[in-house]
Parts: C-alpha cells; structure tokens; sequence
C-alpha cells in the first residue's frame, strides 16, 4: 500500500478501510507522506466524501494520533462548547472562564483561523505573552487548579489535527463535513470530557451557509460523537452577520474582555449564555434552559468570570496589565473608516467577506508560513437594523502589515445593503439538537 495508491481510490470514489485510513495518518505524521499528497487527499475528500465508518475510524485515529486526557479523578463535571467557526465569533473567550467560574472545569482545544473565520488560539496568542502551547502536565495542572485551560493542539495532544487543520485552512478543503467532524471531535474526545456543546452556525458568515446543510453537520456530529459514547448538544445559532462588533485577533479579545465586564454586545453576550446553559444541561446540573442564562448573566454581571479569565490568562503567561487596559496595546499602522453612501437601515451585511478582507488586512492565513496581524482586523459600527445617514461610519479597517487601500475599502463597503425600510432582525439562537432530535428554542 502506498498514499498513492489511496488517493487513486478516494479520486474515485471508493471508501477506505479503517487500515488504509490508520496508514494514511501515521505515514502523514512521520513524513512519509508528504504535504502535496495530504492536499490531494483532502480535496478528494472534499469532492466524494467518506461514510460514517471512515468518518469514525478518521476521528478514532486523529484523537490516538496523540494522549487522551483523563480528568476522571475530578470532583465536578468536565464539558466543552467547539464552534464550527464564524466571523468575530470571540465566545470561547468568554465562555471557558464562565463555566468555570460556575463550577464545571472546560479542558479547551481550539484551533487558529480557518477558512474566512477566525480562531480562537490566534486571538488568545495576540495576548502579549500567552501561550497555547502547554505541555499536558500544564495544561492538566491549571485545568485542576482554575476549572480551565485554554490550549492548542500540539506534538503530543491531537498532532494529527494540527497538521491536516492548518493544511486545510490553506486548499481551501474546509467544508468538508467528514474533514470537519473528525477534526472538531478529534480535539474534543481528547479532552476526557462528560459532555460537549457545539455551536454550529448558520447563514452567511459559516461554513455552511443554507440551514438544511448546517443541521446536517449538526445531527453528524452528534452521530458520530455517539459512536464514543459522548453526550453531544448541538447549539445551531445565527452566523448571518458577524457576531458582536469586533472582527480580527486582539480586538476580539478586547470585546470579549467587554463581556467579562458585564458590558459589550449584546449578541455575543446572549450567545454565550445560552452555550452556557446547554453545557449545564449537558452535565445534568440544570435542566431550566432560561433559569441557567440568568444565573451564568450573574457571574458576568458579579466579576467572577472576569476573575477566571485573568487567573488562566495570567497562568498562561499573558500580561494581564495589558487586559485592564488595553488602551496601552500596540496601535496599528493604517486605520481607516468607511461611510454610508445613503441614509437608511443596515438591512444586511456579509459576514463571509467581512471574514475575508479580515484575513486580507492580515488577521487570518493564506500559506502555512505566514503569520498573523495581531492587530488587524474590522471595527464595525453598525450592525443589522440599525439606523444611518450619509456620511456616517459604519467601520472601521485596521492593520499593522497592510497599508489600506481603495480596493479595501470598496470591498467593505460592499458588504452593506442599506435600505429605506427597517429591516427584520434574524434570531440568534435558531435551535438545539440532541440525541432525541430537534427542539425550537423559545426563549
Ligand atoms: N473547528 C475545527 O476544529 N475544525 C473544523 O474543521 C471546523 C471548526
């Protein structure tokens, strides 16, 4: 057997035993296989999918690919939330802290940007200071000791994911659903977890864009998380504008610090909670869905969230003087702000290319060598339904690596539709899905 030989197979459609699969992997990992063969792979992948049985041995295999976490001598539940990714979706940040703050430990992997959305390793890591490269007695030490962690994958945790997702995040083969399922599990079943949340988003800023397709995604992952004998919530929730304001690394960072605060915006806040009170019932520790976001509102409202963030940041190794004031942090190069063309209504936005001209100022990757801007990104200033007139800002570009340009500017201003007409505002929380099916959200 050769990597050729199964990527002949996969082009042409066949599904791979669990052998071919276990091959692939370790060949990846010690170099026989080399990158240029990975990248075909995934792109036949991309093109004719795999089973739930190749799905599952792939997920079985990028979690072995590295140690399984065992945190089973803890004396409370150990649950996570993954998103499938989004455009300023900053909720990990804040989230991780909460729970713990709230008496459950969250062991976190994440990942760097991916495709058009970003990630949360980049913008913890804009942090001067933190690391999201721990060794795993850290990274179970500060889990033990603080209730979370917040790391990367690394050469002993998932290696398989770190490799094949920063590969991904450059062929563009990241809406693969079995590349995604084993990729998001992979981490997640690595942490020795009782339960996981997934935020799984919909509309134009996600992965998946259509609804039908993002529930989809949803009911496999929760499938093939069954297939480990992991209790799985699937969150579906709105990605058809950016969540919050803040688009880019650091300045993520400094909304989600807005949250912690008991401030910032709205959306991410009721995001949030919401993820929140679905890992409480995941655990079984609540089962009254609205009786939990308020008490999680409490602990954001009280400090005591906030007080967990800075205890595992500064754990980590960040500076948390720079956390209290941010206003101190490096400023970028080149800052510029666009305007309404016409007075009106912000009807629309598109999440997907706001995404992308994130990422083209500096915030995200288009090779594996570069790195990011810490600084770049979009400050908007109008979100959906919210009124303008000409002339007024509705964001704000900012870099450190690019200087911006017309170009820049006229594809940010593309991404607003602005109408006479007050427009309708999508709901942000659309469903949950469980082990028993689909359940409408009334909150
Ligand atoms: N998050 C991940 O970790 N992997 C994916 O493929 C998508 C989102």
């Amino acid at each position: 057997m050769t990597p050729l030989d199964l990527l002949h197979k996969k082009r042409d459609g066949l599904a791979l035993s669990e052998a071919e699969i276990e091959f692939i992997i370790t060949s990846y990992l010690d170099e026989r296989m080399p990158d240029y063969q990975m990248s075909a792979l995934l792109m036949a992948i991309y093109f004719q999918g795999m089973n739930d049985s190749e799905t599952v041995a792939l997920t079985r295999l990028m979690r072995d690919s590295g140690v399984v976490m065992d945190f089973s001598h803890l004396p409370g539940p150990k649950v996570d939330k993954h998103s499938t990714g989004g455009v300023g979706d900053k909720v990990s940040l804040i989230l991780a802290p909460l729970m713990a703050a709230a008496g459950v430990y969250v062991p976190m992997i994440s990942g760097r940007g991916l495709g058009h959305t970003g990630g949360t390793l980049d913008k913890l890591e804009s942090i001067p200071g933190f690391r999201t490269q721990l060794s795993l007695q850290k990274f179970r030490a500060l889990t033990e000791q603080i209730g979370t962690c917040l790391i990367g994958q690394t050469e002993e945790i998932c290696p398989a994911d770190r490799r094949i997702y920063a590969l991904r995040d450059v062929t563009a083969t990241v809406p693969a659903m079995p590349l995604i399922c084993a990729s998001i599990l992979s981490k997640k079943l690595a942490e020795g977890l009782d339960a996981l949340v997934l935020d799984v988003k919909v509309g134009e800023g996600a992965i998946f864009k259509d609804a039908a397709s993002a529930e989809r995604l949803a009911q496999r992952l929760i499938n093939i998380a069954s297939h480990f004998g992991l209790r799985t919530i699937a969150m579906l929730t709105d990605m058809s504008q950016p969540l919050g304001n803040a688009i880019g690394n650091w300045i993520e960072v400094v909304e989600a610090v807005e949250v912690l605060r008991g401030r910032g915006p709205e959306d991410t806040k009721q995001v949030t909670l919401a993820l929140g009170a679905a890992m409480l019932q995941a655990v079984g520790k609540s089962s009254d869905f609205k009786a939990s976001m308020y008490k999680l509102n409490t602990l954001l409202q009280n400090g005591a969230a906030w007080e967990k963030f800075l205890q595992v940041a500064s754990a980590q190794g960040g500076e948390v003087a720079m956390l209290h004031e941010p206003t101190r942090y490096a400023k970028p190069t080149s800052v510029v702000s666009i305007k309404a063309t016409q007075s009106g209504y912000v009807a629309a936005m598109n999440a997907r290319e706001l995404g992308r001209l994130s990422m083209a100022l500096g915030a995200g990757r288009t090779n594996l060598k570069q790195s990011v801007d810490a600084l770049a990104g979009i400050m908007l200033q109008k979100k959906v339904g919210e009124a303008v007139v000409t002339g007024e800002i509705v964001a704000t570009l900012q870099s450190s690596t690019m200087k911006i340009d017309e170009a820049h500017l006229q594809s940010a201003l593309s991404c607003f539709s602005i109408s006479t007409q007050s427009p309708k505002i999508p709901p942000l929380l659309l469903a949950k899905l469980d082990e028993h099916g689909r359940h409408e959200l009334a909150l």
